[in-house]
């Protein structure tokens, strides 16, 4: 199911698609400081697909081990998406507070500053959504 958002003031759209009803998913909320201090937590699935656009208008911030890449709107500074590249392959979870206008589960905590560098993309690999260019 295909499920299209943007962030507040409208200049980035994404496009989750979804193997099941959103209202089936229970974000992830990560508990590193960066996270924790803009409120987030990601919806995604390894079945699934996102997209988000345009990249040109948008800052790539890095935190932590800098594995990840956290796209964040330049105008509004909504973070819309974390992605990470892997073997040519990019894949990445939307931010859930941009999917808000549909009925989510409660999240779920996860903390994977305690992984490993290593273990991290092994994670990321099993429970993010594969990015697609639109
Ligand atoms: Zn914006």
């Amino acid at each position: 199911m295909d499920y299209s958002t943007e962030c507040s003031c409208g200049k980035n759209k994404a496009l989750v698609q979804l193997p099941q009803a959103i209202e089936e998913y229970q974000a992830r909320e990560c508990d590193c400081d960066f996270c924790v201090s803009y409120g987030l937590a990601y919806i995604s699935d390894v079945k699934g697909t996102l997209s988000f656009s345009p990249r040109q208008t948008m800052h790539q911030l890095n935190q932590g081990s800098g594995q990840a890449t956290f796209w964040q709107c330049s105008n509004c500074k909504d973070i819309v998406a974390v992605t990470h590249r892997d073997n040519g392959e990019e894949r990445g979870a939307v931010v859930k507070t941009l999917l808000s206008k549909y009925t989510l589960q409660s999240s779920v905590k996860v903390s994977p500053k305690q992984l490993t560098s290593e273990a991290k993309p092994e994670r990321w690999a099993m429970v993010w959504s594969k990015v697609v260019l639109e």
